[in-house]
């Protein structure tokens, strides 16, 4: 089990079992909801995921598929806590740095990097991830 919170403490959610896969994400759309150069991201089953305190308000955004990406934030801190992807209806994928207890490393695995296309220049690819220059 692992658990969060956005950086006021208002949002807390927890997840149980191991994720499915471990993902950075370098795409126009995390680097501007973030304000950083990429999202961590453990995706873990959509049933395995809850928020114990709170209610995130969401921004559904468009995918290059078409598709809406839902975006779970704190309405009172700004933080960005998860995503529910349409074309993705059974996972939860849960931003890596609101987890707790040093579980923003990721167990210091990636398994794919997403839209490496939109990577910004300095940033290099993660030795051991699966490489793709877009989604999928
Ligand atoms: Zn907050
Ligand atoms: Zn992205």
């Amino acid at each position: 089990m692992a658990s969060g919170s956005c950086m006021c403490g208002d949002i807390k959610y927890e997840y149980t079992g191991e994720p499915a896969v471990t993902a950075l994400c370098h795409c126009i759309d995390c680097q501007k909801w973030t304000g950083g150069a990429y999202t961590s991201n453990v995706v873990v089953p959509r049933t395995n995921f809850k928020v114990t305190s709170g209610s995130p308000k969401t921004w559904d955004a468009k995918g290059d598929s078409g598709k809406v990406n839902k975006h779970f934030f704190c309405g009172q801190c700004g933080s960005s806590l998860y995503t529910e992807l349409e074309v993705m209806p059974d996972v939860t994928c849960v931003k890596a740095g609101g987890l707790d207890n040093g579980a923003a490393s990721l167990g210091g695995k990636v398994g794919v990097e997403f839209y490496t296309k939109d990577r910004v220049s300095y940033l290099h690819e993660v030795s051991g991830a699966k490489q793709e220059p877009q989604f999928g």
